[in-house]
């Protein structure tokens, strides 16, 4: 199911970040400790009255070179409206009205989507007389807030999952494989998508219910259906979809959202970068399985280490999905895209992997045996039992004596032996620690 996407807008140190960190709460903690992935915080999950959505702060996706403050924000405020579902709008109370508070309003006052009128800094309730002026930017009442000491984040919560959409129901039918291609702007993703559909027979979609027909393309090859998610931005790429194509996060984040399989795109000359690192990070975090492409591998001098060489330099960059698969192929040639497609079933079928709870703990004895626990103030960790708890991503839950005593290298441990035993190859593995005495 696809979460919102809440993005925060505002000039800069109105206190977006802290507002950020403040509605992401202890989320943030939980992930901490897996190394190698880019974590910039430019996007956390967070939930409230049971529901869960994205949020963005749109303040760390700098995309103006020049220091043009006002033009950077417009930017960010653009795509927050092109891609977000709801906009909170930050001001500072404290500094009070400015222009570029009044250029942002009027571009907001043009959308339909929920706007939240927020004005932070405001750690005393007794003088909001200071909110009067921002009356005028006629995007109704001011929501007072003071990020930095929560005070009334709980009601801005309130009405933010009040103007959230509903929810959908799960989209595409139970035998499709939802597919994402994600990537940095002229890696290669559409000149993909348009060689995979030209290839395969690409069917119209009749699907029910599903209002977005325009947006996802259906295709069947060798009998299986398969859906590539949100592709109206990659396949028909007007100047406007270009533009925003740049600040591409976003739309990753909605894309893999939606999807089982993320086709991680990579370019072949340019090696892995930040922003790649980013983006297959996001696919990791939500549980998706990956398959990684290097594309343009038509343009590369090669002998025979070329690929070896740059599958080591992808592990090392890539170091928390060592799990994923890497196809080297020329969206132009066309040369491997086959064999990709390949690898999405392979990953598909694997992150739907079950492993009979008898089996688990054979193999999780025989682990323990082989390579205790880490001890700590002379109390080791006891792993008494294990089952698999779901699928997509595989999960597993551990009942131990005291899960503090865990640590991430014997989770890594724990992993790589269920990995070398049953594959679950391209798929993240979870694991969920219960306390039992
Ligand atoms: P951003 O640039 O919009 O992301 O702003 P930051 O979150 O980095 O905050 C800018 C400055 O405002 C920092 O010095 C914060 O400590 C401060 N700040 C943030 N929220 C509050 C608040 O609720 N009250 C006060 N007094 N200061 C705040
Ligand atoms: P996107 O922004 O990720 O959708 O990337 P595009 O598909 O628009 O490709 C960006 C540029 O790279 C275009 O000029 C493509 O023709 C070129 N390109 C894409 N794939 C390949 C490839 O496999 N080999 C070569 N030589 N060029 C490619």
């Amino acid at each position: 199911m696809s979460k919102p996407i809440v993005a925060i807008v505002g000039r800069p140190n109105v206190g977006k970040s802290t507002l950020f960190n403040r509605l992401v709460g202890s989320r943030i903690a939980i992930v901490e400790d897996e190394p190698g992935i880019t974590r910039d915080r430019l996007y956390q999950d967070a939930e409230w009255a049971g529901r869960v959505f994205t949020l963005v702060d749109t303040g760390g996706l700098d995309f103006v070179e020049s220091g043009d403050i006002p033009r950077q924000v417009r930017r960010q405020v653009e795509l927050a409206i092109e891609e977000a579902d709801v906009v909170i709008f930050l001001v500072d109370a404290r500094a009070g009205l400015t222009s570029t508070d009044e250029d942002v309003a009027a571009l907001l006052r043009r959308t339909s989507k929920p706007v939240l009128l927020v004005a932070n800094k405001v750690e005393n309730f007794q003088r909001t007389g200071q909110l009067v002026d921002f009356f005028r930017l006629g995007l109704g009442e001011p929501i007072p807030i003071s990020a930095a000491q929560g005070m009334n984040t709980g009601d801005l919560l309130d009405r933010l999952v009040s103007v959230l959409p509903p929810v959908a129901a799960e989209e595409g039918e139970p035998d499709t494989i939802r597919i994402a291609v994600i990537g940095r702007p002229n890696v290669g993703k559409s000149s993909l998508v348009n060689a995979i559909l030209g290839e395969e027979r690409v069917i119209v979609s009749d699907i029910p219910g599903t209002t977005r027909d325009a947006i996802d393309t259906y295709f069947e090859r060798e009998g299986r259906r398969y859906m590539l998610v949100d592709t109206a931005g990659i396949r028909r790429k007007s100047r406007i979809e270009e533009a925003i194509e740049k600040y591409s996060v976003i739309r990753s984040l909605r894309a893999v959202d939606r999807c089982e399989v993320a086709l991680v795109v990579l370019d072949a000359l340019e090696g892995v970068t930040d922003q790649d690192k980013r983006i297959a990070g996001y696919a990791h975090e939500q549980g998706k399985a990956s398959v990684l492409a290097v594309n343009k591998w038509d343009l590369v001098e090669k002998d025979t280490h070329t690929s070896r060489r740059f599958t080591e330099l992808i592990r090392r960059e890539l170091a928390f999905m060592t799990y994923a698969p890497v196809v080297f192929i020329s969206a132009l040639t066309g040369k491997r895209v086959h064999r990709l497609l390949e690898m999405v079933d392979l990953v598909a079928q694997q992150q739907c992997l079950r492993i009979s709870t008898s089996e688990l703990n054979r193999l999780i004895r025989d682990a323990v045996l082989h390579n205790p626990p880490p001890a700590d103030k002379n109390r080791r960790l006891k792993i008494l039992y294990a089952t698999q708890g779901g699928v997509k991503p595989p999960t597993f839950i551990l009942f131990v004596n005291d899960p503090e005593l865990m640590h991430f290298s014997y989770l890594r441990y724990l992993e790589n032996q269920l990995r070398a035993a049953f594959g679950f190859e391209g798929t993240p593995i979870r694991f969920v620690l219960r306390q039992r005495d």
